[in-house]
């Protein structure tokens, strides 16, 4: 069999403007970076909090390294359980005022590891229409029945579980909308979920060290503990700067996943190192909340001057701030002009978005500087206009 026709189908993504490329990071994930051989000005890493390269995060990385050697050596279950990774989720437990937390490699592994450790053909699980790829795919993999609701709608949400004659019943949402950055409304869903009872799980990947006082997230935000969300996700690879996810809940839950979820089961636990530098990022992004308010304060920055050069952004409070521009050749065509200019923000394009929601996600760190935003600013109007945005 040959590869003809693999080959047409990568020429027809071209042609959609829909081929994906990688680009080659060359420095460390910081504001200024060199990718393939040029230095940039980077607003599209989720390294919201500037930890990612902490000299701090490092030398705990590098200690631990010393102390545990590099590789976890064998999954969780065998003898890869390690005293940094006990440590750490002592420590995200008592962060997210759960009984315990549980580990995992990604977080697209917590997230298939999570719902699938929970649910099965008996069951339904419904989802908000914008949730992450990982969180979709994981209710895909379990067998239950699976409904969408629409976009962060409790009364979509209601009106669907009123239906169900499920054995268990599983509401899962994005914290932070991955790729519009609005945040979940989850005092109302949490609500809906009670009165159907059902369990709600939230996916906080990128509320985690940007959101609540400690940077606690939607959880601390609401001031939501387990009885009301009951399925806690945080991701390791962004706000905290490193690797890994971990699942937060009752005693219950976590044992059930150490039983069930094969994404835990199944896998090489994360080097040590990796767990002991997360343990220094959390007492930092716990510690430092002059970073939860630089970041606001850049980000309030950035939506008065899109303002004042007529970019229409959409309803976010966070770090992440897309530039909505519909089609995907011309995302792809103002990425490229901004690049000419010395700034890298990718072009996000379907399926990542929905059809005709190709987007500029900016990102913003508390790394960045007042003058770096205002530098993209200028930027961004000059290629907006050129490409006939504003
Ligand atoms: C990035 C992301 C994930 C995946 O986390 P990884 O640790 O990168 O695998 C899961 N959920 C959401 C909402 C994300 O944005």
């Amino acid at each position: 069999m040959s590869f003809n026709e693999l080959a047409a189908e990568l020429e027809q993504r071209q042609q959609q403007f829909l081929y994906r490329k990688r680009r080659t990071l060359e420095t460390p994930q910081q504001p200024l970076v060199q990718v393939d051989g040029r230095e940039y000005l980077a607003f599209c890493s989720n390294d919201y909090l500037g930890l990612a390269n902490h000299p701090e995060v490092i030398e705990s990385f590098q200690a631990a390294a010393n102390q545990y050697g590099v590789g976890g050596g064998a999954s969780h279950l065998v003898s890869g359980h390690s005293q940094a990774h006990h440590e750490l989720e002592l420590a995200l437990a008592e962060f997210t005022g759960r009984p315990r937390a549980l580990l995992f490699s990604t977080g697209y592994m917590a997230n298939l590891g999570a719902v699938n450790g929970l649910l099965d053909k008996q069951d339904a699980v419904f989802q908000d229409r914008l949730n992450h790829a990982s969180l979709l795919d994981a209710g895909l993999l379990s067998g239950a029945r699976f409904q969408r609701y629409l976009h962060n709608d409790a009364e979509s949400l209601d009106k669907r579980l009123g239906k169900t004659e499920a054995r268990r019943k599983l509401v899962v949402t994005d914290g932070v909308f991955s790729m519009d950055g609005d945040v979940a409304d989850l005092p109302a869903l949490a609500k809906t979920c009670q009165a159907h009872e059902a369990w709600l799980m939230v996916d906080d990947a990128h509320g985690f060290g940007c959101l609540g006082q400690s940077g606690g997230g939607c959880a601390e935000l609401y001031e939501m503990g387990h009885e009301k969300l009951q399925v806690l996700v945080g991701t390791l690879g962004k706000g905290f700067g490193t690797a890994g996810a971990f699942v937060a809940g009752s005693e219950e839950l976590i044992e059930t996943l150490i039983q069930h979820a094969r994404t835990y089961i199944y896998t090489t636990s994360m080097p040590p190192a990796v767990a002991a530098a997360t343990l220094t990022s959390l007492k930092l992004l716990q510690q430092e909340a002059w970073r939860r308010d630089k970041l606001e304060a850049l980000i309030e920055q950035f939506r008065t001057g899109c303002e004042q050069i007529g970019l229409q952004l959409m309803d976010s409070p966070t770090p992440i701030q897309p530039i909505l521009v519909g089609e995907s050749d011309k995302a792809l065509e103002i990425s490229q002009g901004l690049e000419d200019d010395g700034i890298f923000i990718s072009a996000i394009r379907p399926p990542t978005v929905p059809q005709g929601g190709a987007r500029l996600r900016v990102t913003l760190s508390a790394a960045h500087d007042e003058k770096q935003v205002v530098h993209l600013l200028e930027v961004l109007e000059k290629v907006s206009k050129k490409a006939g945005l504003i």
